[in-house]
């Protein structure tokens, strides 16, 4: 596994001409490795530090009817921690799953003031956790090697893993997001083994488009994907990229889903600001209405 997630230099180098065009608006296209049905596109939100209990139990039970023939699509709610089991006991049976928003770097419990462990998000009714959430690697200081501990205890607990990557305004334009995401990958997933990957969903989530308003095109959100899967491709199978989902997440709303799904290597999004309401969330989920 040593050298896995280093992107290979050729895709270095078309990237760096790609950086340097990235002000013109001629589409850009990639190569896509595959664009394979099998892979069940992941339509997330991410509640963030919003709502009381109540709220989103509101807003679940809102969802739930709006996005009950949603089959396309797997639908997945990150609640706020303290809210996280009312609202997966209240979807129990509905085709809306919980996501934690975070997890402990260790699979035990223990003597850690103010974590939450990945055993006890599934407890609660989480399948998925998102893991390295660009606000906290900014806010709360997580680095590459915490998110590898916390990818490996979530693993370990049985959750189905998020982990979010995505480079900032400053780092896309000094051409560099390539490097940043593959470092990100390589400290995230490094030390993991082929059989877990069925297991990880990567989320591209430029920073620069988080709660901006300003998405990526579907152009730039599908060269970074395309670059993703082939990593994945060269490094481990061919195969087993094709299984890969990666989601894109950054200002998407309802009016421009649509085009980023048509992207053959983006397999769904994370939502935040658009996820907040059951009626806009539903939206996105039902893009293909
Ligand atoms: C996010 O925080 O993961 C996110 C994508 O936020 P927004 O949709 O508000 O840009």
């Amino acid at each position: 596994m040593r050298g896995l997630w280093q992107f290979p230099t050729n895709l270095l180098a078309r990237n760096r001409e790609r950086s340097e065009a990235l002000d013109s608006s001629a589409p850009k296209t990639i190569r896509p490795i595959t664009n394979t049905p099998m892979r069940k596109p992941v339509i997330a939100g991410n509640w963030k530090m919003y709502k009381t209990v109540g709220d989103s139990v509101a807003t679940a039970l809102s969802l739930k009817p709006l996005v009950a023939n949603a089959n396309h699509c797997e639908v997945v709610i990150a609640p706020v921690f303290t809210a996280l089991k009312s609202v997966a006991d209240r979807l129990e049976g509905s085709n809306i799953k919980i996501a934690g928003q975070d997890c402990a770097p260790v699979a035990e419990e223990g003597a850690q003031t103010g974590e939450v462990a990945a055993f006890q998000l599934r407890d609660a009714g989480a399948t998925y956790v998102i893991i390295g959430h660009s606000e906290r690697r900014q806010f709360h200081g997580e680095t590459d090697p915490v998110i590898r501990q916390k990818v490996e205890a979530a693993l370990a607990s049985g959750l189905q893993v998020i982990l979010c990557v995505g480079e900032s305004l400053e780092q896309r334009h000094r051409g560099i997001e390539v490097q940043v995401v593959a470092s990100q990958l390589r400290g995230g997933l490094g030390g993991l083994t082929a059989s877990d990957l069925d297991r990880i969903i990567v989320a591209y989530e430029p920073i620069w488009a988080i709660g901006t308003g300003t998405a990526a095109t579907p152009e730039q959100a599908q060269e970074m994907h395309g670059l993703i899967r082939r990593a994945f491709a060269e490094k481990i199978s061919e195969a087993g990229a094709d299984q890969l989902r990666i989601l894109y997440g950054g200002s998407v709303k309802a009016d421009n889903i649509k085009s980023l799904m048509s992207g053959p290597d983006i397999d769904g999004v994370l939502v935040g600001g658009a996820s907040l309401s059951a009626e806009s969330f539903a939206q996105i989920v039902n893009y293909k209405e």
